[in-house]
């Protein structure tokens, strides 16, 4: 890949070392930009389990020369199946096999998160032009047109031609932007991993699966080659919408699933409950860039994750501004101005689609069993509702 942004060799700072984040060193420094990642974190790690990747991201890992190392620790699924929680009845599936793969250009993968972003580090570490720093919070930004400086906690000070915000949900780098707050859903989350061996009897290993009922859903998939096995509980906390303080306690998790069905009963035991996580998201903004700072990943656009895309999102997005600034005779305004303005409204329509798949997902009453209808009638191979999301697409194109 060249080099063609034709600005001056300062680096480009990437704020939070994130799978967005480290997404967008190595695309940028595989293509010999001098890029200086600062994470505020003392190493570069992940909290949580499993995560799912659609080909719309494995198509960019793949073009990041990284499919080989995640083809050693990734699973790759044989279906993505959605059940009834309350009944455990299949309602629907998505068959991921060799058609699906064919259609995208890249498979659908299942990986733990800790295992991307090693994958993503270590392609970083190849890289010459990247810096890698942990123990960076940043804590203030200030820019000028040529340069932008970030200062850390540790009162060290960072100059470069641009900077990328990658600082999740909570980002300091957005508050130049916007003083929107992320917005909390009142739903919750449970998740983790066990060895499989000890999950065998409740696990469907060749699958993806969701069961999804009234304010709640639960999800399943087999992680690093099948060792592990992970485990997803979710659900809608009256606790919260009570103003209790301790809402969506591990009390309330026992309580809410169980209705659920037998399967999901004996699974529950072996799920994580040390960490829960309240699942927030924020409205799509209309600017990401101000001057020669930008936005990327859950600093951008935190989206509920009921499509399973914030991180494929990040990767996209590290895509697209990889791939602006090595566009010949385009300064860094030019490459910021094109990145987001083929970003916001992707990624707009992929956090309202994720709100409405939730809604779809947890709904109760008639609204409920025409959704069993509908989707019990829905042909396996029908893929109108993905060929948005997954098919291929030029990475600066301007549409949603
Ligand atoms: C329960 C759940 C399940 C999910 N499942 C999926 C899935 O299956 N597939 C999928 O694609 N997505 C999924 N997601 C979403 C996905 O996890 C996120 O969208 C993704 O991790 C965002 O990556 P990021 O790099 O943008 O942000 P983050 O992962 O939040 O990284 C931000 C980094 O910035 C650092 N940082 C923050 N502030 C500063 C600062 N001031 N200075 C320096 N560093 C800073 C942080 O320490 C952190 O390392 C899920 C989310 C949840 C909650």
């Amino acid at each position: 890949m060249g080099n063609g942004n034709g600005g001056s060799k300062d680096p480009i700072l990437i704020v939070g070392g994130g799978i967005g984040g480290l997404a967008a060193a190595l695309m940028l420094s595989k293509s010999g930009h001098d890029v200086i990642v600062l994470e505020k974190a003392a190493e570069f790690a992940e909290i949580g389990a499993g995560l799912q990747l659609a080909p719309n991201a494995t198509r960019v890992l793949t073009s990041l020369d990284v499919m080989d190392k995640i083809h050693d620790v990734g699973v790759f699924p044989h279906r993505l199946r959605i059940k009834t929680a309350l009944t455990d009845e299949n309602l629907t599936y998505l068959d991921l096999g060799d058609g699906f793969i064919q259609r995208y250009g890249a498979p659908y993968v299942v990986m733990h998160r800790n295992d991307l972003l090693r994958i993503l580090l270590e392609g970083c570490q190849e890289q010459p032009t990247a810096v890698l720093l942990t123990s960076k919070e940043v804590k203030t930004v200030d820019s000028d047109p040529d340069r932008v400086v970030a200062t850390c906690a540790d009162g060290t000070v960072y100059r470069g031609k641009a900077l990328i915000g990658a600082d999740g949900l909570w980002s300091t780098t957005r508050k130049l932007l916007s003083d929107d707050v992320p917005i909390n859903s009142g739903y919750v989350s449970y998740r983790g991993t066990v060895p499989t061996d000890r999950a065998i009897a409740h696990a469907p290993l060749d699958e993806v699966v969701a069961w999804i009922g009234p304010g709640l859903h639960y999800v399943q998939y087999p992680l690093r080659s099948g060792n592990l096995y992970n485990q997803v509980a979710v659900f809608r906390s009256d606790q919260y919408l009570k103003g209790m303080k301790d809402w969506g306690n591990s009390e309330e998790l026992e309580e809410k699933l169980s209705v659920t069905c037998e399967h999901i009963r004996k699974a529950m035991p072996l799920l994580g409950r040390d960490h829960r996580w309240p699942m927030y998201d924020r409205e799509p903004i209309g600017r990401w860039t101000i001057g020669n700072i930008t936005l990327l990943g859950d600093a951008a656009h935190p989206m509920l994750q009921y499509l399973a895309q914030g991180a494929c999102q990040a990767i996209e997005d590290a895509f697209a501004i990889g791939t602006a600034f090595n566009l010949e005779s385009v300064d860094v305004n030019k490459a910021l101005t094109m990145y987001e303005q083929a970003r916001i409204p992707r990624t707009a329509r992929v956090q309202r689609n994720a709100r409405l798949w939730g809604d779809m997902w947890h709904i109760d009453g008639a609204g409920r069993l025409m959704r069993d209808e509908l989707f019990s009638m829905r042909d396996p191979d029908d893929h109108s509702h993905i060929e948005w999301l997954y098919g291929k697409r030029d990475p600066l194109v301007v549409s949603d």
